[in-house]
């Protein structure tokens, strides 16, 4: 029953049902402190009078129980029968329970009771646990309060031997942590509530302390068992492009992550690194760089962007950087004729073309590269284990791996999550950018709005409307979009004034014309859904305005907003919405208007809708933890990772003493760690 109803099996997990709250039956009050403001009370006393009364439906038990100060009345409506046999008029009890007030007196109803024995005289030593039960072993008498006293039993039973330390003694030391076994009893019968808080502490650290442990082992086991190619030399590629063709000074952070890579890749391992760098950081010239290294040694690579628009932007972008340079560089998208493809699929596998861009395309069987040394996923960080596998199968040593995203992943879900990648921070925008200023308006001042957009058109601005289709299928907002269209034309009239439209219904070719169009400046004004999210760079453009950004979420209106700002004019971005908001939605929208700062807005987005619905952390499971969270335990988290480094830096195998009771840990728990390496 227990086993079926609540996942309770053995020993260890009632251990682990963790109890709701505790009841604080340590004081015992007198009858008199009750006052209209009392929610709980204990109170001790006599049983005077007990008395059945009315009849049937209304029939209820009614005791009398007093005190030195008073009366207080008890009150039962169910469960007569068996209260009337244990309750004995002229006995002492404890008495338990919320108070309430009928005609103006006091009573409980339904209170808990028992027996006032020595023991409990001055009521209990301990903090009794509330468990939490299902409906369905309720009626079969096993309630909180039963489970309890299974849960009590064991814990009388069991020893410290039997709840051994999993951590390191010298980290409980410095962090004062309770050792496992007081934090097991601790949690669930503590003497305070201070104890019980203590308990709930070393719990949680121990919690993310394993989690990252085993996360850290992963990684490292990769670093020690992967092979992986060795670009061991800097060459004339890269140094000539760096010297001659660098269109502006990189920045320190650009900087510091080519140097990590760079470091990385001459190891002899394979790397797996994710690169998170706000939106307009800057990561496709370190991609290029990157790439160029790849090539210096001998090595092709590839990059892969999430749809043809951005592919093809990439590839125009680096075709201009690279036009001087003794660099094939080549596109793949599900749109390439043919014969061109058949071109490229040759080119590859004789390995004259240096560097491939595209979209998913690019990771098809068919497509065989001579010699694959680098792989650049850019704006994809859901990019799976599955998929990166397929890339690894392109080259009998597995090509090094460059997940590039400015979805903002706040760095402490980030290190749960992907705790198994290496990690390169880009937290530093070019120089010269003015920050975007945000603003929300009503529909109502539409017209404002619109003549504000004319006014940056005539200093030769442009300008994107973006319109919420969050389902591209979506029939109601495609019509939406297309009466927006209508609306926008109404107010900016041709010959005047051009637009261009993209949305996900449009063939790909038409997409890229009409991208294509507002890149060149032929249009003022892009009106678009959501297909221009993700990387799409147009410097000219100042202006954005978000349709209905109530409907959208934070890291999606940031990633919206991104498209702004990106050239050295001020940019504007403009949040329409209804008059009616919900308080979530204002909350989004308040936040917008005052940080422009990715990782700020991350971990809001992570306050406001706790990290299962992040995205790509769903199905993750790292993140199930039983007690602790990521959101309110930041600090804890972080102290774990800190102490999870230390120890494994010094002592990679577990190999040590002080270490032993861990990796003991560790062992017993096979399938959740990467043991192999500690074994
Ligand atoms: P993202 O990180 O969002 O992919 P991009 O790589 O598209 O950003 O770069 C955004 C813009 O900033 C581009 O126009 C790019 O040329 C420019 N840029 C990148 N790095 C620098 C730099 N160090 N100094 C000046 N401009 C830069
Ligand atoms: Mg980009």
């Amino acid at each position: 029953m227990l086993k079926k109803e609540l996942g309770i099996f053995t020993f260890r997990d009632l251990l682990e049902h963790f109890p709701l709250r505790h009841v604080d039956k340590t004081v015992v009050n007198k009858i008199a402190d009750i006052t209209p403001q009392t929610e709980f009370i204990q109170v001790a006393g006599t049983i005077t009078n007990v008395e059945l009364i009315g009849e049937r439906r209304a029939k209820r038990l009614v005791a009398e129980i007093k005190d030195s100060t008073g009366y207080l009345e008890l009150v039962w409506f169910q469960g007569i029968n068996w209260v009337q046999k244990i309750l004995q008029p002229g006995s002492d009890y404890l008495v338990y329970g919320r108070v309430s007030f009928f005609n103006g007196q006091p009573q409980i109803s339904h209170p808990e009771i028992e027996m006032r024995t020595e023991a409990v005289a001055d009521g209990k030593s301990f903090l009794e646990p509330i468990y939490p039960s299902t409906e369905k072993l309720k009626t079969r008498a096993l309630n909180g309060r039963q489970i309890g006293k299974l849960t009590a039993v064991m814990l009388s039973q069991v020893s410290e031997k039997d709840i051994p330390e999993n951590i390191p003694a010298y980290i409980l030391a410095k962090l004062k942590l309770f050792s496992r076994y007081k934090a097991f009893s601790d949690i669930h019968i503590p003497k305070t509530i201070e104890d019980y808080e203590n308990a709930v502490k070393r719990l949680k650290f121990e919690e993310f302390f394993l989690a990252q442990i085993r996360l850290q082992l992963t990684r490292l086991r990769r670093h020690r068992n992967s092979k992986g190619v060795v670009f061991e030399k800097v060459g004339d590629l890269f140094n000539n492009f760096y010297s001659n063709y660098l269109p502006f000074e990189l920045t320190g952070a650009q900087k510091r992550v080519i140097k990590e890579i760079r470091t990385d890749t001459a190891q002899g391992h394979q790397m797996n690194r994710l690169l998170q760098g706000d939106v307009g950081s800057g990561k496709t010239i370190v991609a290029l760089l990157c790439m160029l290294l790849a090539a210096d040694n001998g090595y092709q690579s590839c990059m892969m962007a999430p749809t043809e628009i951005l592919a093809q932007q990439h590839y125009n972008g680096l075709t201009e950087l690279l036009k001087d340079m003794p660099v094939q560089l080549k596109l793949l998208t599900g749109s390439t004729k043919a014969a061109a493809r058949k071109k490229i699929l040759a080119g590859l596998a004789d390995g004259s073309i240096n560097i491939l861009v595209g979209t998913h395309a690019v990771i098809e069987d068919i497509v065989q590269f001579q010699n694959l040394g680098f792989s650049i996923v850019d704006e994809q960080h859901r990019f799976g284990v599955a998929q990166r596998a397929q890339l690894w199968k392109k080259a009998t040593i597995p090509p090094h791996i460059l997940v590039m995203t400015a979805t903002p992943i706040p760095r402490t879900l980030a290190m749960t999550a992907y705790g198994d990648l290496d990690y390169s921070v880009m937290d530093e925008l070019p120089p010269g950018r003015k920050p975007i200023q945000t603003v929300h308006r009503y529909e109502m001042k539409r017209a404002s709005v619109m003549d504000f957009i004319k006014e940056e058109i005539e200093k030769r601005r442009q300008a994107y409307i973006i319109y919420p289709l969050i389902e591209e299928s979506e029939k109601l907002s495609y019509e939406d979009l297309m009466q927006g269209y209508e609306q926008v034309k109404s107010y900016f009239p041709e010959p005047k004034y051009s637009i261009s439209m993209v949305h996900g219904r449009m063939p790909a070719a038409q997409k890229d014309v009409n991208m294509q169009r507002f890149v060149n400046h032929d249009t003022n004004i892009m009106v678009s859904t959501t297909v221009i999210e993700v990387g799409v760079n147009v410097p000219n453009a100042s202006v954005m305005v978000i349709e209905s950004a109530e409907k959208f979420g934070l890291s999606q209106l940031h990633q919206l907003r991104g498209r702004v700002g990106r050239g050295s004019e001020k940019s504007y971005c403009i949040l329409l919405t209804g008059s009616k908001v919900s308080n979530d939605a204002r909350e989004r929208i308040k936040i917008m208007c005052s940080t422009n700062d990715g990782f700020v807005i991350a971990e809001k987005d992570l306050e406001l809708r706790g990290p299962g619905d992040i995205e790509g952390t769903r199905q993750s499971g790292v993140l199930n933890f039983k007690l602790a969270s990521i959101v309110n335990d930041k600090d804890l988290l972080d102290l774990a990772k800190n102490f999870a480094s230390e120890v494994l830096e010094t002592d990679e195998d577990l190999a040590k003493e002080v270490h032993a009771p861990l990796k003991q840990f560790l062992l017993s728990q096979k399938g959740k760690t990467a043991w192999s390496l500690i074994s």
